[in-house]
């Protein structure tokens, strides 16, 4: 059985536990284990604060979460229109972080990989940016 849902909200860290939690409802129908639960909500929360905090640098602007399922695999993109990746493959390095004043410590990416078994990221400067999760 095929399932997808679509959501759209304002980038502020308001939302955040509101992304999570309603992510991680919609997956819960495919009764994941605890772990596994976890792990994807974890994904979601990183994946959406990088959109507040990097992309559109806590400035106004709106973040989808689209997510969908079927029996072997859950796949969630989490897009923003913000200021985009330069240089991708640097930004998914660990400890990486173009803000260490704010005390990020570049382990979001990190974190994503570890959780998730597939992350995809494909950003334009000035463009926005998509990362698609798998598990
Ligand atoms: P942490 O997640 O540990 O708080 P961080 O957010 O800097 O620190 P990552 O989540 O791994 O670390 O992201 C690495 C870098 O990739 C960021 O510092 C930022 O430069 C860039 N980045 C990530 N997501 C986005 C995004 N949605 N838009 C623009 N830049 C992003
Ligand atoms: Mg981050």
């Amino acid at each position: 059985v095929k399932n997808e849902m679509k959501m759209e909200f304002l980038a502020s860290s308001m939302n955040e536990g509101f992304a999570r939690i309603t992510v991680g409802a919609f997956v819960a129908e495919l009764n994941p284990t605890v772990d596994e639960l976890a792990d994807i909500k974890t994904a979601v929360s990183e994946a959406v604060t990088n959109c507040i905090i990097h992309g559109y640098e806590q400035k106004e602007g709106s973040i989808w979460i689209q997510c969908s399922t079927d029996e072997q695999q859950v796949e969630i993109s989490v897009v923003d229109t913000g200021k985009g990746i330069r240089d991708v493959e640097q930004a998914r390095e660990p400890l990486f972080t173009t803000k260490p004043e704010l005390e990020r410590s570049g382990m979001g990416f990190a974190f994503m990989e570890a959780f998730m078994d597939e992350v995809e990221v494909v950003s334009q400067p000035g463009q926005g940016t998509c990362v698609t999760m798998r598990k």
